[in-house]
């Protein structure tokens, strides 16, 4: 939970019509702030208010949100910031968005291709404010949120902001079969909602590998009731398949490197 920080004191006001202000209500911390702290991602300026994985209520709307928001209302904020008019945002592909990036020369010199403006991310994606906060302003309010029906609690719905759907990403581009034998190397947060994202698209058999015995057994649930799915070495896998060793896919995920084999 978060609620400490407004950024110099001062709350955040409406600087455009699509903008909102939200009272922050919960906020996570992610991988991907280490990122900054250790600048491998450049661009953090001084009173910059980091994170991307935060939720809260409205507190106020700009005109230009046009009743897509009331006060009151409880939205989970994504890490990207949707404008809703460009080609990538018409094809659903948010992430790319070309027109929310208010530094985007800067970002494309820097990545060849800017990413949508994100929240508490350098300046580089924006300089827009994050989550970490008290208090946020959430420009183009009117696309860049998610509505949280009453009946659901902040910790059921926090992690639609980020790491649920990295992990939900990663279980979809594997392309998992119902028969195919899936390992995730790494059971830290994305591992974990990858592995909670699979049951829903089904696979024979589901193992965390991970050198921490504690986030293996946190994946117990979810690596298709297999008691023997709680393994940490390779070779206790190969020897708990009952085959020939090797596996449908393998999926390893880092913060900024991902990929499928
Ligand atoms: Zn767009």
């Amino acid at each position: 939970m978060c609620g400490a920080r407004r950024l110099n004191g001062v709350a955040p006001k409406i600087e455009d019509d699509r903008d909102a202000i939200i009272k922050v209500t919960a906020c996570a911390i992610s991988g991907s702030d280490l990122h900054l702290y250790d600048h491998f991602m450049p661009g953090m300026e001084k009173d910059a208010v980091m994170g991307h994985e935060f939720m809260g209520e409205v507190v106020e709307t700009g005109k230009g949100v046009n009743g897509a928001l009331k006060k009151g209302e409880r939205i989970v904020v994504p890490f990207t910031i949707i404008r809703g008019q460009c080609d990538q945002c018409k094809r659903g592909f948010f992430s790319v968005c070309e027109r929310s990036n208010r530094n985007k020369d800067m970002a494309d010199k820097a990545f060849g291709h800017t990413t949508a403006g994100l929240f508490g991310y350098t300046h580089l994606t924006g300089g827009y404010q994050g989550g970490q906060a008290e208090y946020v302003r959430v420009p183009f309010a009117d696309k860049t949120h998610i509505k949280v029906p009453e009946n659901l609690s902040d910790e059921q719905v926090l992690f639609l902001g980020d790491i649920f759907p990295t992990g939900w990403q990663a279980a979809v581009q594997a392309d998992i079969q119902p028969t195919d034998t899936v390992a995730i190397w790494g059971a830290g947060p994305v591992g974990q909602m990858t592995l909670r994202s699979a049951p829903a698209q089904t696979f024979a058999s589901g193992f965390a590998v991970d050198a921490a015995a504690v986030r293996t057994a946190l994946t117990m649930p979810w690596s298709n009731a297999q008691s023997e799915g709680q393994v940490t070495k390779l070779k206790s896998i190969k020897q708990l398949m009952h085959g020939p060793p090797g596996f449908d896919l393998l999926r390893r995920r880092v913060p900024s490197a991902s990929w499928a084999t």
